[in-house]
């Protein structure tokens, strides 16, 4: 039974809002009803295990197949407050649907799709299942607003706590907000959960970036628990000669123009060189070719084998219209005033670097130039240094520019102070939805530090943070 014929739209190619719409393509009541009928509710299923945060999902799945799709959309988000960007941002090939029985001779469950279905039905019959409990009198303070600070503070916010999110942009939800492409999660989606979270009781306050408009040591003295999910910096500098001229961007910032601005405002090149190998290449890319420019390359200096962007995004990529050029360093930005060329060497493989990917090597003699009028930098995101040497005033260690935590309980080496999120994952791929996780994880260490224990009336401390 094949529910589906196509999982993705065409973009409507005549306008550029057309080409910025939601591309993946939502079940449609029957769809969803037939999907849901193929999952054989498995004992010990291994998509739950799969999924950072333990959604239940045969349960979820279940109930959509009788009809309960109400009861489906609370069973995902007592799990994962953030259910709906979840089901449209996670890898799921790489996740739940990856570890799905039906893998082998048949079609995995279309598990995001069906999570997606349940939560749009949540959003249009305005659901609201969680409430804000009975107040505590304890206060957290959390400093940065994307998924992890926002799961954190929704669950703190359920137990009674006074939660208040310290935010330094105008608009709350972290990457989900300004870094992830508008046509696979619509800016709406991820300011409606920031919504669900501020009707739990949650204070958001943004425009307030902690460690210049407040101090750590003002949140760490006022509060019961301090929780740090600042995520990562802006894009790094490439280290080469020209990259300051006129037509150079940053990739997340680029990417952040079509999440906020009028599309039709937009500047883009007509030859446009990505400089990176991960997701956020393959999103600039896109967005440059959906913003019109008809050449565009992406430069990576090692082999496809290498890359870390997903197989599935370079097919997309690669289906879009973008060019990848392998195995090239990028050398020199040239240009009179602005961009006109990037000048670059041929790359060959080495043994592999501590990562374990293989050391890219320039090879002598093999210069050459790709004509250019737009350079965009995709090349990870920085460390954040600055609030990084506060927090070592506080006893907090961190390493290689991440803070770090005792996994069980995302507590830092002092006791009051806990982190979660992209600022902590110095292994491992950073996600939302593992973000989403970290959050929950510290909201429970920290209710077990401070509310009194059932048995004593005591406070206690989680492990790790003694
Ligand atoms: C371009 C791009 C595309 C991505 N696409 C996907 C995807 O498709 N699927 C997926 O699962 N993941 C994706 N990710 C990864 C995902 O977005 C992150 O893992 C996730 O957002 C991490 O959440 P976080 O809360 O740790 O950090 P962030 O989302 O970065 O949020 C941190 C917040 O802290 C705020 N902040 C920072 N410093 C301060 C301060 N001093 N005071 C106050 N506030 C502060 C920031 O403004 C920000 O709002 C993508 C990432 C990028 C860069
Ligand atoms: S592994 Fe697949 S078939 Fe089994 S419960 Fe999960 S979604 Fe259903």
């Amino acid at each position: 039974m094949k529910p589906e014929k196509t999982t993705r739209q065409q973009a409507d190619e005549s306008s550029i809002e057309g080409r910025f719409k939601e591309l993946n393509l939502p079940f449609n009541d029957r769809e969803a009803l037939l999907e849901s009928n193929r999952c054989l509710y498995c004992y010990d299923a291994p998509c739950i295990v799969a999924c950072p945060t333990h959604i239940d999902i045969p349960t979820f799945i279940r109930k959509i197949s009788s009809g309960n799709v109400k009861g489906s959309a609370k069973t995902i988000l007592e799990s994962n407050l953030l259910g709906a960007t979840c089901s449209r941002v996670c890898p799921v090939q790489e996740l739940c649907e990856g570890a799905c029985v039906l893998n082998e001779d048949h079609k995995p469950i279309n598990i995001g799709r069906l999570q997606r279905h349940a939560m749009d039905f949540a959003d249009k019959n305005k659901l609201n299942f969680f409430q804000r409990g009975n107040p505590n009198g304890l206060r957290v303070a959390i400093v940065g607003a994307g998924p992890a600070g926002l799961s954190c503070a929704g669950e703190l916010a359920k137990l009674g706590f006074e939660v208040i999110c310290f935010e330094k942009r105008p608009l709350s939800g972290g990457l989900d907000t300004y870094g992830i492409v508008v046509f696979r999660e619509p800016v709406e989606i991820s300011l409606k959960e920031v919504q669900m979270i501020e009707e739990l009781g949650v204070d958001m306050r943004n425009g307030v970036e902690i460690g210049k408009d407040l101090l750590l040591s003002d949140l760490v003295e006022d509060y019961d628990a301090v929780l740090i999910s600042i995520g990562l910096g802006k894009v790094p500098n490439l280290s080469i000669a020209g990259e300051d001229k006129e037509g150079v961007f940053d990739g997340l910032e680029f990417i952040e123009q079509t999440k906020v601005k009028d599309l039709k405002t937009i500047k883009c090149g007509s030859k446009v060189v990505v400089i990176g190998g991960g997701n956020t290449a393959i999103d600039c890319a896109t967005i440059a070719r959906r913003l019109g420019a008809p050449d565009v390359t992406i430069v990576y200096r090692r082999s496809q084998f290498e890359m870390p962007a997903y197989e599935f995004e370079c097919e997309f990529a690669l289906k879009e219209g973008v060019r990848i050029q392998f195995l090239t360093n990028p050398v020199e930005v040239e240009g009179k005033d602005k961009v006109e060329k990037l000048k670059c060497a041929r790359v060959e493989l080495g043994p592999p670097d501590l990562s374990g990917r293989r050391t890219p090597r320039v090879i002598a003699d093999s210069l050459f130039d790709i004509p250019c009028d737009m350079v965009i930098k995709a090349i990870g995101q920085e460390k954040p240094y600055d609030l990084l040497s506060e927090l070592k005033k506080f006893g907090v260690q961190e390493q290689n520019g991440y803070i770090v935590v005792d996994p069980k309980t995302n507590g830092t080496s002092n006791p009051k102070i806990f982190a979660a999120g992209d600022c902590i994952r110095h292994k491992g791929e950073a996600l939302t939805v593992v973000a989403v996780q970290d959050g929950k994880i510290a909201a429970a260490s920290i209710a077990k530090m401070l509310l009194p224990s059932k048995t004593n009336g005591k406070k206690t401390q989680p492990p790790g943070t003694r």
